[in-house]
Parts: C-alpha cells; sequence; structure tokens
C-alpha cells in the first residue's frame, strides 16, 4: 500500500469541471493506469447537462466522468507490467471492492447466469466513483485487461460499448437462421448491430435496424434499414415477425420503441431491453400476454466479456465496422476548456457517432 498524489477533473456541476489534486491510496493488488483515449457516452452527458434527477446529481457530484477508455500501465504489478496497453473495465463487483468472493458477494455475482453486472453492492465508475478523467486511474487488477496485439487503440476503447453489446446478445441463444430488429440508429445501435451482424453471422435481410432519421443509417451497410416514419416502411416493419428485438432506443421513445416491437415480433419472442428511460413506460401488456413474449432488460457487461470481444476485434472486418461509428474529428485535450469544448459540441447534437478523447501528456500538469 503506498500514497500517490493524484489529479482529478471533476464535474463539480453541469457544463462545469475543475482539476483537484488528491492523495489517493494504491494498494497493492491496484494497478496504476494513464489514461490515453477515452469516449463520451451518453451516461456521461446526462451528468455534465444536469439532465439527471436533482438528488441524484447531488448524491454524485462531484465526480469525474467517462467510462469507456483505455491507458498505460505504469508499474509492474500483478500480473502486468509497466508500458502494457489496457482496457479500464468500469464495472467492479461488489466481492472486488470489498475483497470477498462471487459467492458470499450477492446472487448476481455467485450466478453467472445472472452477471455480476448486476451486483447489488457493485461500484461503476463515473456512476458513483470518480472516471476516466483522471491523471491515474487506481484500479483493481481483476478489472483491467490486456490489449491484444493486432487491435488499434481506437477500436479497443470501444470495447466497453461492445461487451454492452454481446452481453446483451447473451442474453437470448441467437442462432443463424435468426431474425432480428434493433429499435435504434444511435451508437448502442449500431455496435450492436456490428455484433449481431459480425459475431452470429446474420444476413442482411434478417437483420433489421428500425430508426426514425435516414441519415444516421448509412453506416448499417450489412442491415434492412427502415424508417419508423415512413408510411411504406411502417407496413414492412409490421411484417418482420423478429424471433428477438433489441430496444436501444430509451428516453421519450422508448415506450413506442417497445410497443412497435410488441407488434413486429414472431409469438413466444423475446424483447430485450437496453434503453435509458428515467420515467416508468406503459407496454402493451395485453399482447405480451397474447403472444407469450417475454421482456428482459439488459445493462452495462462485466470483466468476463471483455477478453472474448478483443480476440473478435483483431479481425479487421469487425475494426472497419467498428470504426464507422468514430465521429471523423477526434478531441485533443490538453486542458480543461479543451474538456469543455468537447463536451459541448458532444451537447450540441450536431453529428452522428461517438466522440474520441486523445489526453495530452501535460493535460494535468
Ligand atoms: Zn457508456
Ligand atoms: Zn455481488
Amino acid at each position: 500500500m503506498k500514497t500517490l498524489n493524484n489529479r482529478i477533473m471533476q464535474l463539480t456541476k453541469p457544463y462545469k469541471f475543475e482539476k483537484i489534486e488528491k492523495n489517493v491510496i494504491v494498494n497493492d493488488c491496484d494497478v496504476v493506469v494513464k489514461p490515453t483515449l477515452a469516449y463520451i457516452c451518453a451516461a456521461d452527458m446526462r451528468y455534465y447537462t444536469g439532465n439527471r434527477r436533482p438528488e441524484a446529481l447531488k448524491k454524485k457530484l462531484p465526480m469525474a466522468l467517462l467510462h469507456e477508455g483505455i491507458g498505460i500501465v505504469q508499474g509492474d504489478t500483478k500480473g502486468f507490467s509497466k508500458g502494457d496497453k489496457v482496457v479500464i473495465v468500469p464495472n467492479i463487483p461488489g466481492y472486488v471492492v470489498n475483497e470477498t468472493s462471487p459467492e458470499e458477494c450477492c446472487v448476481a455475482c455467485s450466478n453467472k447466469n445472472i452477471g455480476e453486472n448486476y451486483c447489488a453492492s457493485g461500484k461503476f465508475i463515473s456512476s458513483g466513483a470518480d472516471g476516466i478523467m483522471q491523471k491515474s486511474v487506481i484500479h483493481p487488477s481483476e478489472c483491467v485487461v490486456k490489449i491484444p496485439e493486432g487491435v488499434p487503440d481506437e477500436v479497443a476503447a470501444l470495447s466497453e460499448l461492445a461487451t454492452v453489446s454481446y452481453a446483451a446478445s447473451k442474453k437470448v441463444d441467437i442462432k443463424e437462421n435468426d431474425t432480428i430488429a434493433i429499435f435504434g440508429n444511435g451508437a448502442v445501435g449500431y455496435i450492436l448491430y456490428c455484433v449481431i451482424s459480425f459475431v452470429y453471422n446474420i444476413d442482411k435481410d434478417r437483420l433489421f435496424i428500425i430508426g426514425t432519421d435516414e441519415s444516421k443509417m448509412e453506416a448499417f451497410e450489412h442491415a434492412t434499414k427502415l424508417n419508423i416514419r415512413n408510411d411504406e416502411d411502417a407496413d414492412k416493419i409490421a411484417n418482420i415477425n423478429a424471433n428477438y428485438v433489441f430496444e436501444c432506443v430509451g428516453g421519450n421513445n422508448m415506450g413506442s420503441a417497445i410497443n412497435t416491437a410488441i407488434n413486429l415480433i414472431e409469438r413466444g419472442g423475446v424483447i430485450i431491453s437496453m434503453g435509458v428511460c428515467e420515467e416508468n413506460v406503459a407496454i402493451n401488456m395485453r399482447d405480451v400476454l397474447e403472444k407469450g413474449l417475454t421482456i428482459k432488460g439488459s445493462s452495462r457487461s462485466s470483466r468476463f466479456e471483455y477478453p472474448i470481444v478483443l480476440e473478435y476485434m483483431k479481425d479487421e472486418k469487425f475494426q472497419q465496422m467498428l470504426r464507422k461509428i468514430i465521429y471523423e474529428n477526434a478531441f485533443k485535450i490538453q486542458s480543461v476548456q479543451n474538456l469543455k469544448e468537447a463536451f459541448d459540441f458532444a451537447a450540441s447534437k450536431d453529428y452522428w457517432g461517438k466522440i474520441l478523447l486523445e489526453f495530452e501528456e501535460d493535460l494535468y500538469e
């Protein structure tokens, strides 16, 4: 155990970042990681723009944002060497936090069918604990994953999102001849589409993307694109007869997406919900009963999905698909001001894709 003088870039209130200095404890089993790249997530934006319940904001801020990123190991520790490129796994299960065992922790940690991403006593960085926006991220070695040779940095940094999609896909048993519909043409919908198309080899004519904006659907090359606001497409949507529907919409339109999903899904089908909505949603339960449907929630991912997804990421075809989500102009972050500019741009919603932040050497000086 030792102490380290760290610098942390915290969100103190909506639209305001401040750099602070803090002495932090590094335990023997911790890995010290210097972040190099990160993507802004919709969850970060909800804090930045103050679009969370006031109680939640008050409880969680000040806090460093960002949880989708990679970095470089700063010293030799438990299975890691100085200079290793690693992914920082944001989800830290309760048994790692409390140094117990999965069995002692909770039902989610002790039962692999549930998954430790549903742990009741876990920690998630940038949601109740400081995120990646720090000079040094002090992270338990269990939740640090080496990036294999052949995976480019900006692709590896997408692994959090890709594991979230992979974990959602594992909620059902997808076969090559299944028909699958994805609601949502945002980043979550896109990464999920990449995983379903690449990992499960689902043909274009049996993989449907249902969105509201054609300009944001161009990248979904290996899927059939349907616009819910177009009457002709609406008829096609009604006749999809999907075995599985993934909802990646969230927000105010989540209810209508789920109810449309109930209409187009095959009897006995499963709807996997991944969108985030702060309000309750009214669902057509009459047809859920009549068609014998199952609705499953899927949130976050566990450390176990990372090595699997990083292995898939060695494939150039998968890399090419994933790269399309990266917004073309990365933001170089050298100061609090640069960080604010990147977040203000993300808040403008005048783009499609994931915003990549590159942390400059002297950012915390
Ligand atoms: Zn995220
Ligand atoms: Zn647990």
